[in-house]
């Protein structure tokens, strides 16, 4: 490889946005089969907002001023967005205590001495908390839509189910056609539920979805991949994507995540467009042919 080649290539993608960590990045770049990318403020915005509320013996304001109190705590998006709304809808004022982050699957603590959780269906079963058939169709209804659906529960018993919608970024579209155009196979990586995943996924022609991933197998799932002999790149931004950035052959950060994802990347995207995928791709193997 020629340093000179390789500084070119390097200069020309931070003028449009890509910043090549290393020349080791475009040199795997160059031998990429499969991208993978997340859900969560990579393919989506990541500005989460309440879509549907679902009360169940319970009023709206009553749920959505619990699952606030609880969510305080928390730093997730859906937190935020569960926070504006109990706000909006004038249903603050439950204090909580004795909180506990639960990664990957949500939060709980306690209001007026009961125990709160807030989070995915898969919480609620490792409780054993049923869903009665109203909440069975709300989050059902969210899963179709591609929204993420957060369960609330009491002292044991299902309350309501909070439906959060995201949008998808202007391009996501383009983008994943792109990858495909470059004969890459793409598979979408999140921990929401698989058919909130296949409901995006579907929108998006995106090859496969692995759902319901918690941030700890992130990492598992890039590694079998490799196993079965795919060479992979992964697109992420969160916290929760450091680890499977680092294990990836090429791990793309997407710049509005945390430092230590940028930590962990390869190649760091200084741009909301996810066409910088695709092109931080072609430019990396345009460098290599040069070099060679
Ligand atoms: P991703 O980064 O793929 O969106 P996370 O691993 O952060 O996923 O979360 C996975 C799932 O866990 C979410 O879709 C949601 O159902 C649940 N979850 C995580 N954190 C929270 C929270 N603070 N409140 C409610 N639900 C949560
Ligand atoms: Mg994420």
């Amino acid at each position: 490889a020629t340093p000179t080649a390789l500084m070119v290539g390097v200069g020309r993608g931070a003028s449009r946005g890509i910043l090549i960590k290393g020349h080791d990045a475009l040199e795997a770049s160059g031998t990429i089969t499969t991208v993978v990318l997340d859900k969560t403020g990579t393919l989506t915005t990541g500005d989460m907002q309440v879509a549907d509320v679902t009360a169940d013996g319970i009023a709206e304001e009553e749920l959505l001023g619990l699952a606030a109190a609880v969510e305080h705590g928390s730093e997730h998006a859906i937190a935020r967005a569960i926070e504006r709304a109990a706000d909006d809808a004038s249903a603050g004022g439950y204090e909580a205590s004795a909180y506990d982050a639960l990664p990957g699957l949500g939060a709980q603590a306690e209001v007026e001495g009961q125990r709160i959780l807030v989070g995915s269906t898969a919480l609620m079963m490792e409780h054993g908390i049923a869903l009665p058939p109203s909440l069975e169709s709300a989050v059902d209804s969210a899963d179709a839509q591609g929204r993420t659906a957060v369960v609330v529960a009491r002292a044991g018993r299902a309350l309501g189910v909070i439906a959060l919608s995201d949008r998808l970024k202007a391009d996501a579209e383009r983008a994943v056609a792109r990858l495909h155009e470059l004969g890459l196979e793409t598979i979408l990586l999140t921990g929401d539920s698989q058919p909130a995943g296949e409901a995006i996924a579907a929108r998006l022609g995106i090859d496969e979805v692995r759902g319901r991933v918690r941030p700890d197998e992130k990492a598992a799932v890039i590694q079998e991949l490799q196993t079965a002999g795919k060479r992979v790149a992964m697109a992420g931004d969160g916290i929760n994507d450091s680890v499977a950035l680092a294990t990836a052959d090429l791990g793309l950060a997407v710049v509005t995540g945390s430092d230590i994802a940028l930590k962990a990347a390869d190649i760091i995207l200084v741009r909301e467009q996810l066409m910088a995928i695709p092109e931080a791709l072609v430019l990396a193997r345009k460098t290599l042919r040069t070099i060679r």
